[in-house]
């Protein structure tokens, strides 16, 4: 790059912002005591976006970090903690220094991602400064491409110490030769299928499930007159929705069965 051959003193460097003694300490001691709910805003500085989308399904909920008591908020001002994704683009830069100066002090900064902690993929940009710390003194720092919920959620656990009060590690070990059971064996494979499609197409992911392993369950404790168990669950449905996709389901088993 033309700019990187000129001498250091005439390259444009972004000026870091510096913590004077007393607010250092104050955050040390923060990081070191908190013991309650933690507010965090994120500011995206440039990032492909992968690194969004994690965050969103940590704090969504399959792995809901509110009961960890990690909230995330939509302004600077209500934030302990400020978390940047994303390389720092020259455009962001402004942005995310008034991010940091509308939150209110003391105030713990997450660098998050690859691209975070060191520009990642998009170091040599030409219109990237680097990583968070590049314009900022960044606390905590959470690698990977993006970093998985499960890996954010221990980030934050490490760096606000909710190790010890909030969360309890348990190591499941698998016995040698173990193999998970599989449900409804005696169902054949294609039929389990398409009962399983039909239901979710129905009534949703969630509830399809539920709605399929009932009618699964019938199949396949089996017996003389599967069809005559399969009525009497329909008819015993006080429900009219969910009756109504067990007759489809009904339908999709006579189909099966006759194909
Ligand atoms: S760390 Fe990976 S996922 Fe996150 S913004 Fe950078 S390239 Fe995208």
């Amino acid at each position: 790059m033309l700019e990187a051959s000129f001498p250091a003193a005439l390259q444009y460097q972004p000026d870091p912002v510096v913590l004077d003694a007393k607010m250092a300490e104050a955050k040390a001691k923060l990081l070191e005591s908190i013991k309650r709910s933690v507010y965090v805003y994120r500011v995206d500085c440039g990032g492909c976006n992968g690194c969004e989308i994690e965050i969103f399904g940590t704090i969504t909920a399959a792995f809901d970090a509110e009961r960890f008591g990690i909230k995330v908020v939509p302004s600077p001002r209500h934030a302990d903690v400020l978390v940047y994704t994303g390389a720092v683009t020259r455009a962001m830069r402004m942005p995310a220094l008034r991010a940091y100066h509308a939150a209110p002090d003391p105030k713990i900064v997450v660098s998050y991602g690859a691209c975070g902690c060191t520009g990642g993929i998009f170091h040599d940009n030409y219109c990237v400064w680097g990583g968070t710390d590049k314009i900022l003194p960044v606390d905590v720092f959470i690698p990977g491409c993006p970093p998985t919920p499960a890996q954010t959620i221990y980030g934050f656990a490490v760096a606000l110490g909710l190790l010890d009060q909030k969360l309890h590690a348990s190591h499941h070990v698998e016995e040698p030769g173990f193999a998970a059971p599989l449900a409804f064996p005696d169902v054949p494979y294609k039929v389990r299928v398409a009962i399983e499609r039909e239901a979710r197409a129905l009534s949703g992911y969630r509830w399809g499930k539920e709605i399929a392993d009932e009618f699964l369950d019938v199949l396949d404790a089996g017996g003389a007159d599967v069809l005559g168990a399969v009525d009497a669950l329909i008819e015993r449905e006080p429900d009219p929705r969910r009756a109504e996709v067990l007759s489809a389901l009904r339908r999709v088993l006579m189909a099966k069965v006759v194909a």
